[in-house]
């Protein structure tokens, strides 16, 4: 059966290229009818924090990401790193390095001085006949993986292809850290992040290329995609599910997500979490779509719904060179989606965006959505649109110089009258229209010479939907006074 995961560290919100991951990984498995899993990489004791992983929660569930099982959480799994730390010790897999920083900075100034690459020298690694040096009094030793010395790692990358490196590259990994002993274990077990000190101090803390082959192997996980900037972390992970005599995955390696600049994608040049996002008024189905397109396409499709998503989504057709993000179409992409939403739904989420204003929702907000959805590509717009139902327009001066002139003043009472002399029972769009071309009739106008000062007095701006139908959403008391203010 296949099982995808992913595997965010909770040092902040939901990363866009981490919720593209996630995206395949789940469309992956939801494809071939296998599970998804949720696994918190929050062995950064020091970054990660409680308010991190809630984020990533929601806003995985906001995309509608729903896993299998999960969320796991590294830091509940020390003991079980410490077993497979202790197996491999055993076994001759791993061992016990005394380096100090120091010995290490040492260490590096020399390869370097020699113009070598610099990288453990392997003082500590065992071998048949080496004699170690003296265990040093009161240094805390590393573990650390013993590493193939000859021979390649090869894979066949699901989206690269194959990926050959040899072992000579890459030295012998620190796999778990000492504890540091010094804080009091469980002191403030305030949340995950604090008891993870008070456990970190008792135990010490696996490195990610460590905790995330045990953890790869204990929950049975079959096929790995991430980002590309771990492509070098694979060849030690296969080395060490070797080690483990543990089966190994299948690893897709994702490129990344750049930004209009031609650089990756990053907090400095702009939104790159899912939560603003939906703070700025995307709808989930909207950016899955969007974010499904991003490095992955099936044929000419640009709008698919999630179903066709796990239909289509098969691990082919992922690129190989860096997707572009792209805000324009991203909103004509959400703009769809818009269009096509529920009325009640884009109610509830507008009464959010104007509450964020200070504003209260307008009477018949559904309506007004219907209305004006057409015209916008997020809730965000709406808002922008429909605030003029609720608070008070002001009109560019160009716009009150060319439409508000005298000539068309005494019309506008007029109409103000006539709507004013409206029972609340007759306030409806065919009557707003009768009594538009009574007024214009009476005073000798076209339409658009009445319609469009009207429209900049009421909804401070020169073009609208239809105006009748704008009018009839109006409370008429609001609407009235706006018409008088002339
Ligand atoms: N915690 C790692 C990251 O967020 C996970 C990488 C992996 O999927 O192996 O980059």
């Amino acid at each position: 059966v296949i099982r995808t995961r992913i595997a965010p560290s909770p040092t902040g919100f939901l990363h866009l290229g981490t919720a593209r991951t996630a995206l395949f990984s789940w469309a992956y498995a939801r494809h071939y009818g296998g599970q998804f899993v949720l696994r918190i990489e929050d062995t950064d004791v020091a970054r990660s924090t409680q308010d991190s992983v809630e984020q990533i929660l929601a806003s995985m569930k906001w995309l509608g990401l729903e896993y299998d099982e999960g969320p796991v959480y590294q830091m509940q799994r020390l003991e079980r790193y410490h077993a497979v730390v202790q197996q491999m010790i055993e076994a001759g897999t791993a061992y016990y390095c005394y380096c100090t920083p120091q010995d290490l900075d040492e260490m590096r100034e020399g390869q370097k001085a020699r113009g070598e690459k610099t990288r453990y020298d392997g003082r500590w690694r065992p071998e048949a006949g080496k004699t170690l040096p003296p265990v040093p009094a009161g240094v805390k030793p590393v573990v650390r993986f013993k590493n193939p010395l000859e021979g390649d790692v090869t894979w066949e990358d699901l989206v690269k292809g194959p990926i050959t490196i040899n072992n000579r590259e890459i030295d012998d990994l620190i796999i778990m850290r000492p504890a540091d002993g010094g804080a009091e274990a469980g002191g403030n077990a305030n949340g995950d992040a604090q008891s993870g000190q008070g456990a970190a101090a008792r135990l010490g803390v696996p490195t990610y290329n460590f905790a995330v082959v045990v953890d790869d192997w204990d929950m049975a996980i079959t096929h790995v995609f991430r980002g590309d900037e771990h492509i070098n972390n694979t060849p030690w992970q296969i080395n060490i599910f070797r080690a483990l005599g543990a089966p190994l995955p299948q690893f897709g390696h994702i490129p990344v997500i750049l930004g209009d600049d031609g650089l990756k994608l990053s907090k400095r040049r702009g939104a790159v979490s899912v939560t603003a996002y939906e703070e700025n008024g995307y709808l989930p189905e909207g950016m899955l779509n969007y974010l499904a397109r991003l490095g992955w396409s099936h044929g000419d499709d640009e709008l698919f719904t999630r179903e066709q998503l796990v239909q289509w989504f098969d691990g082919t057709h992922i690129h190989k060179s860096p997707a572009q993000w792209d805000p324009a179409k991203l909103e004509w992409v959400n703009a769809h989606y818009i269009k096509q939403a529920d009325d009640e739904r884009l109610a509830t989420l507008v009464t959010a965006q104007l509450a964020k204003r200070g504003l209260s929702a307008p009477e018949r907000l559904p309506a007004l959505c219907a209305l004006f959805k057409d015209r916008c590509s997020t809730t965000v717009a709406l808002a922008d649109w429909l605030s003029m139902y609720v608070a008070p327009v002001t009109p560019s001066e160009e716009d009150k110089a060319t439409h508000l002139t005298d000539a068309v003043k005494p019309a506008i009472r007029t109409l103000a009258d006539k709507l004013d002399a409206l029972a609340a029972a007759d306030w409806t769009k065919a009557a707003i229209s009768a009594a538009i071309k009574e007024t214009i009739t009476a005073h000798g106008l076209k339409m658009p010479q009445l319609a469009i000062p009207v429209r900049v007095l009421v909804c401070g701006r020169a073009q609208t939907p239809s105006v009748d139908a704008v009018l009839e959403l109006f409370n008429k008391e609001i609407l009235v006074n706006r018409l008088r203010s002339v």
